[in-house]
């Protein structure tokens, strides 16, 4: 493994930063939160530990790098993320679907168009 890779903070975050919330074979994403620019395995791990209310993304910030694929240990961007059809554009690890429902509450998204 690379010594230089990311921490991400979380409740039982495995290797692949599925924590105790998210732990399927898909759930192998992390999310760095704009508030403390911190990989978190999930919002739920942001809200245990860290002591401060989530900041979500803005729109025009998406080609910041804030999601990080446990699998590959590689950053993707918003939009990248946003564009891969749940499948890391690099490794090719599927990405959990359900994720979408969850955008709102990391990222700023259009309600009108879903
Ligand atoms: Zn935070
Ligand atoms: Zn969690
Ligand atoms: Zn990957």
């Amino acid at each position: 493994m690379l010594s230089d890779s990311i921490d991400v903070l979380g409740v039982m975050v495995d290797q692949k930063t599925r924590c105790v919330h998210y732990h399927t074979e898909k759930d192998v994403i992390a999310i760095k939160h704009r508030c403390c620019q911190t990989y978190y395995a999930c919002i739920k791990c942001h809200l245990e530990l860290a002591n401060h209310e989530p900041a979500i993304w803005k729109k025009e910030q998406f080609n910041e790098k804030a999601v990080l694929c446990g699998v590959c240990q590689t950053e993707l961007s918003i939009n990248e993320y946003m564009a891969s059809k749940f499948q890391c554009p690099y490794c090719k690890h599927e990405f959990n679907e359900r994720c979408s429902l969850h955008y709102g509450e990391y990222f700023e998204v259009d309600s009108r168009n879903g």
